[in-house]
Formats: C-alpha cells, sequence, structure tokens
C-alpha cells in the first residue's frame, strides 16, 4: 500500500484529523496541500512537515468562499500539475441545542461549513479530476451522520447530507475513473472535541465535562482515523466507490436500551 508522490489536498488540514492525515500520507511522500481558514496553525503545519521532509505547503482557504476555494485549487495545481487526492475534511461541530432552541443563524452556519462548503470544494476538484481523467474524493462526515445524539440535531443533520453528497460523487463520476469514499469517524482527540469544556465558566462543572469527555470508552487518538485516511488514499482500496466507512471502534454499531 501507498500514497507516494500522489498530491493531496486537505481541508481543515492545520488541525486534528487532516493535520494527521497530512503527516501520516506525507511520511510516505505524498505532496500535502494544507487548505485551512486559520493562516497561524496553516503555516505552522507547512513548517513542522517540511521540517520532517515533507513537501507540503499552506494554502489560505475559506471553504465557505468560492473564491478563495477557486484561488487555493488554482494554486495547486499551478504548484503540482495535478490533485490525485482531496480530502474534504473541514467541519465545525457547532452548540449543543433542542430543535425548538437551536438559533437559526446557529444552523446555517453549519450548513454553511459542513455541506456547502464540502459542496464547494467538490465541485472546484471535481472540475480539475475530469480534465486529468482520474481522481480521488474522500469526505469526513461522523458516526453521528448515521445515528444522532441528544440536542445535536445541526451537526447530525450535516453529517447526514455528506454522506448521501459522496455517495452522488460516486455515481455521478463513476464512468470517469473518480471514486469518492465517506469516512465516519466516532469521537477523536481533536480541538474539536477538547475545545467543549473550555468555554465553561464554572471551574467544577468544566473538569466534570473534560473528564466525562476524556473517559469516553471509544474516544480515539487522530492517528488511528489517519489509518483509514490513508488506506483510502491509496489504490489499495481502489474497489471502493460511495462507500462509507464507519471509524469509532464499534460505537455506531452499539443499540443502547
Ligand atoms: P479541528 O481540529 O477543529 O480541525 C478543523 C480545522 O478546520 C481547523 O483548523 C479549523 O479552523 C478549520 N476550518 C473551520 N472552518 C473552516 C473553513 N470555513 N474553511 C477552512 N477551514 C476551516 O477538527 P477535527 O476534529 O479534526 O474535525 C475534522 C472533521 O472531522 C470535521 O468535519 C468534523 O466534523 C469531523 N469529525 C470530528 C470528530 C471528532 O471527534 N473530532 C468526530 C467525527 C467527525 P479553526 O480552528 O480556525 O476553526
Amino acid at each position: 500500500m501507498s500514497v507516494e508522490d500522489k498530491v493531496v489536498l486537505i481541508t481543515g488540514g492545520a488541525s486534528g484529523i487532516g493535520k494527521a492525515s497530512g503527516l501520516k500520507l506525507g511520511q510516505d511522500n505524498a505532496k500535502i496541500a494544507i487548505c485551512d481558514i486559520d493562516q497561524e496553525n496553516g503555516k505552522e503545519t507547512e513548517k513542522e512537515f517540511n521540517s520532517k521532509d515533507i513537501e507540503a505547503k499552506f494554502f489560505n482557504c475559506d471553504v465557505t468562499d468560492e473564491q478563495s476555494v477557486k484561488k487555493a485549487v488554482k494554486e495547486i495545481v499551478e504548484k503540482w500539475g495535478r490533485i490525485d487526492v482531496a480530502f474534504l475534511n473541514a467541519g465545525i461541530e457547532g452548540p449543543n441545542e433542542k430543535i425548538s432552541n437551536i438559533d437559526y443563524q446557529d444552523w446555517k452556519k453549519l450548513f454553511e461549513i459542513n455541506v456547502n462548503g464540502v459542496f464547494l470544494c467538490a465541485k472546484e476538484v471535481l472540475s480539475v479530476m475530469e480534465e486529468q481523467g482520474y481522481g480521488n474524493v474522500i469526505i469526513t462526515s461522523s458516526n453521528l451522520g448515521m445515528s444522532a445524539l441528544p440536542e445535536k440535531a445541526g451537526y447530525c443533520t450535516t453529517k447526514g447530507a455528506l454522506i448521501m453528497l459522496g455517495k452522488s460523487i460516486a455515481v455521478d463520476y463513476k464512468n470517469e475513473d473518480i471514486r469518492a469514499n465517506i469516512i465516519c469517524p466516532g469521537p477523536v482527540k481533536t480541538p474539536l472535541v477538547t475545545s467543549r469544556w473550555e468555554e465553561i465558566d464554572d471551574p467544577e462543572e468544566r473538569e466534570k465535562v473534560k473528564e466525562a469527555i476524556m473517559n469516553i470508552p471509544q474516544l480515539m487518538e487522530v492517528q488511528e482515523v489517519a489509518n483509514t485516511v490513508y488506506f483510502l488514499a491509496s489504490d489499495a482500496s481502489k474497489a471502493y466507490n460511495g462507500e462509507t466507512f464507519v471509524v469509532d471502534k464499534g460505537a455506531q454499531a452499539e443499540l443502547v436500551e
């Protein structure tokens, strides 16, 4: 299994799952386009990867801004001449509320980043992949795109939509040697999860929430998800198209009664 010499675009590449996947693929000599809205972490990640002899470059990209996405994709193609793999991974979690309490602006922001952002990136990279005659798209959904968690309607709904976007890419491009698969991770130790307690003012409550999260039995390390991304980015997974890969240590499989 190898990803040697593949040009890999990663959104949300400056943190968490995206960064760990960039590192894993880069260590096998893939060229990594770190696309992120966080310029500071993006530049740091580029430096860190380069110091490990990984060919990587940061591209400032807001996935919700069509012009920003077009510019990043154009610059990546100018630099490396192609995009072999697009890991469309940037996303946010949004607030925890029951549906009647969800602020419509928060709902729309979740869709803007988690769904419309992946659509805009997919649209741009698919044009490149159509022209080059092949391609590989990996989308980050969540196990919460398959099962609902209380007070997570916005996040769960966006992640459910991404599964269908991934399958739609698979179906639309099946005759053009372009495939798309979806990963559905469970909870992973990334800032998206470990920042959940940061906004809690009461120190006792903050400690309680932190302890509860850090003791989730299936809480994963980023590398565990990166290993799946590596497999999907490699040609070893060539037969998979439109498939969902639940990476959650069995959490989604269990029915709690
Ligand atoms: P993370 O550590 O917060 O990384 C996400 C990165 O995406 C951050 O650098 C973030 O920048 C960036 N980003 C946010 N909005 C963006 C935008 N509009 N354009 C470009 N980049 C943007 O999160 P993560 O945990 O690695 O999550 C990555 C993906 O995995 C998400 O789609 C998430 O829903 C999914 N996921 C995560 C878990 C988990 O437990 N961690 C589980 C299942 C699925 P800022 O920090 O500046 O916002």
